[in-house]
């Protein structure tokens, strides 16, 4: 096989990109996984707690390490580059990374993860404004900091709940009348005292110079406020990381790629695992069987062309 021909193309080293890369050498498919971050978004947990059989701690990017040398010693190639993009001419797909390399291979999988949805309002994109607390939280340790979690939703109230620790006022913004949660996160979010929810209420814009200095608010949409932070957390939700494809396939109206029962997209040979993938449950061990699934349906793939 000539230098850069695959099997299998995987796009993404996190949980699911790492899993069917492990999977499919295992298979005996000659893969290349492309992503520069080993264990994708799960450097962001700070402890595994809901994988079966790590009851220990377990660091998110622990884990991601292990995976990413585990596909690594199975044989896959991991060039740590990103796949600026990926299309197909007609017989095989083609990749182009970013050290610009070309590569090729007869069938791929995308499992690229999602992202943070930015704010769209002025200053978005000040310094002191973050998407993962429990990246960034830390830096406010001992500060007497206040910051914003902006946000309505679970993952607005695990942010508050994480950046409580470190700070000392944390300021729920929920466009919304309500937090809408498990009900024990909620009880959780009440119980901390130094939690304050600003209901109904609207980011304008961030101010600030050099980095975030406050929040320009609408209250119950009409009283305008202006208040003071040192960082906020936008916790609005997560768009599927699709720039790269060049290949038309059909998605849901957010864009999370639809899947046939064998994980194949709309175009054939194209498979799609994990976060990225129209699916009820997103989280390490569903993305880990995503990534297992769609390397044998990868092979049943080859073995029928
Ligand atoms: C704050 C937070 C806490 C969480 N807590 C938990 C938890 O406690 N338990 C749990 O089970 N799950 C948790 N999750 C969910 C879990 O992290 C995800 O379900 C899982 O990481 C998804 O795996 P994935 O492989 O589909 O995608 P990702 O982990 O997102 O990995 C995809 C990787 O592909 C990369 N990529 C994107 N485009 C390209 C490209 N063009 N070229 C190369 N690479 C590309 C991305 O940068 C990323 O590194 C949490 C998620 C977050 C954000």
């Amino acid at each position: 096989m000539a230098e850069n021909q695959y099997e299998l193309m995987i796009v993404g080293t996190g949980p699911a990109g790492l899993t069917a890369a492990i999977y499919a050498q295992r298979l005996g498919i000659k893969t290349v996984v492309f992503g520069d971050t080993p264990g994708g978004n799960i450097y962001m947990i700070e402890n595994l707690t809901n994988f079966p059989g790590l009851t220990g701690e377990v660091a998110g990017d622990q884990f991601g390490a292990t995976a990413f040398a585990q596909a690594k010693k199975e044989g896959a190639f991991l060039p740590m580059t990103r796949l600026t993009l990926l299309s197909h001419d007609g017989e095989q797909f083609m990749g182009i990374d970013s050290n610009s390399r070309q590569y090729f291979a007869t069938s791929a999988l995308i499992a690229c993860g999602v992202s943070p949805i930015r704010l769209e309002v002025p200053n978005a994109n000040k310094k002191g404004i973050f998407y993962s607390s429990l990246r960034d939280g830390p830096s406010f340790r001992n500060q007497k900091a206040t910051l914003a979690v902006i946000g309505e939703g679970r993952l607005a109230a695990q942010e508050s709940l994480w950046l409580s620790r470190f700070a000392e006022r944390v300021i729920l913004i929920c466009q919304d009348g309500e937090l809408k949660a498990e009900s024990a996160m909620i009880s959780a979010v009440e119980k901390k005292e130094n939690i304050y929810a600003l209901l109904n209420t609207r980011v304008v814009s961030f101010v600030g110079h050099d980095k975030i200095e406050g929040i320009l608010i609408i209250i119950k949409g009409k009283e305008k406020k202006k208040i003071r932070v040192n960082g906020v957390c936008t916790a609005i939700g997560w768009k599927p990381n699709l720039e790269m494809l060049k290949i038309s396939v059909q998605t849901t109206d957010e864009g999370f790629v639809k899947t046939d029962e064998k994980l194949m997209s709309s175009f054939p040979g194209l498979f799609a695992a994990g976060d990225v993938r129209d699916t009820d449950m997103r989280q390490v061990i569903t993305t880990c069987a995503d990534g297992a699934r769609a390397a044998l349906y990868a092979l049943r793939f080859l073995e029928g062309i």
